[in-house]
């Protein structure tokens, strides 16, 4: 029988909201406040983000990661434009189009790469495939940190990423709905992977950290950030009640709860990794793991009630932690997995 207490694998979108963002909301949950922006806590993260990026950086607040990104994006692009992505990027793969849409026609040129990295000496070759006038002109470069497949691009990567961007004058995007994962991985400073290393804009998860909802866009180069408001607005991306985003937001990052809540994941994943004992499809260095695994393994952890899904075909799976799981749920799963 399906059990309805098993840990959702599936995603670290399935988890709850954490502690201190529930109980951020409950002591927003006071009185009537200014609308759109104008409290306490909207500009209380402002501050935070500038305060944690070391930098005097532009935050502006959106539902989801993938309004983050495709606003973002359109902000960086015109729609003659094109953006190099890995070809499992989330902006590819999973915004049903959203990118092209609110850039007004953004093509998005695929990369390939291993673990899920973009291999820029095939981006180099996409860019020179791009015939002058005839192919929409490339103008941006997106990472995502951590990537769709577990992985993590290091200083140095991200180094070589902006050097690129550089030479073919491409601003960078990265898509950091796991950027907390991240940097819980890499134990580096935020700038150290973000405008330091040539990032022009950041669309910072909060969603998957723990929180109910809400995504920052953050730009590193406030002259990007130019009436992205009115963009967002437009978008329809502006909360009235923006308190009740800013204040779970708040407290994530005071007390570095946002950092706890990724190495909790973190570790999660490893020790999934370890108790398993399996061969990893890609190198485990956040929260996910990937394996791959034979239909009828799958179908009786999924008779069991675990649920978790394909990531790659024909056979590579996908397990995420969160900040919510526990020891007994990682005991319990590989005792199934085991069994
Ligand atoms: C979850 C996720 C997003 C955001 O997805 P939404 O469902 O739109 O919030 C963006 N990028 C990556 C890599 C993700 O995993």
């Amino acid at each position: 029988m399906p059990n309805r207490d098993r840990y959702e694998f599936a995603s670290d979108n399935t988890a709850a909201i954490c502690p201190e963002a529930w109980a951020a909301l409950t002591e927003a949950n006071e009185g009537a406040v200014s609308s759109y922006g104008d409290d306490r806590w909207t500009t209380r993260v402002c501050a935070q983000i500038c305060e944690l990026f070391e930098t005097a950086c532009q935050t502006f607040f959106v539902f989801n990661g993938t309004a983050a990104n495709a606003l973002a994006l359109a902000q960086l692009c015109r729609p003659f434009q094109s953006v190099l992505c890995h070809e499992h990027a989330h902006i590819e793969t999973d915004e049903c189009g959203a990118p092209e849409f609110f850039s007004g026609g953004s093509k998005l040129l695929r990369v390939s790469g291993t673990n899920g990295k973009i291999d820029l000496t095939e981006a180099a070759e996409v860019i020179a495939r791009q015939p002058e006038l005839h192919s929409p002109k490339p103008r941006v470069i997106s990472v995502t940190q951590a990537t769709e497949l577990g992985t993590v691009y290091t200083p140095n990567d991200l180094e070589a990423v902006a050097t690129f961007a550089q030479k073919h004058s491409l601003h960078v995007h990265m898509d950091g709905a796991r950027f907390a994962n991240a940097v819980a991985s890499l134990g580096c400073r935020p700038k150290e992977i973000t405008w330091e290393r040539g990032v022009d804009v950041l669309a910072f998860g909060g969603t998957k950290n723990g929180t109910a909802a809400g995504e920052l866009v953050v730009f590193f180069d406030r002259e990007l950030a130019r009436e992205f408001d009115y963009r967002a607005k437009q978008g329809a991306q502006l909360a009235s009640k923006l308190r009740f985003i800013a204040a779970p937001w708040a407290a994530l990052l005071s007390d570095d709860v946002w950092l706890k809540n990724a190495r909790h994941a973190n570790e999660a994943a490893t020790e999934l990794a370890h108790q398993l004992g399996a061969i990893l499809a890609f190198p485990r260095e956040a929260n996910a793991l990937f394996l791959r695994l034979p239909d009828e393994k799958v179908a009786q952890l999924h008779a069991r009630g675990w649920h978790f899904y394909k990531f790659i075909e024909p056979d590579i799976y996908r397990l995420m932690c969160s900040w919510s799981v526990t020891e007994r749920d990682i005991a319990d799963f590989v005792a199934d997995f085991r069994s």
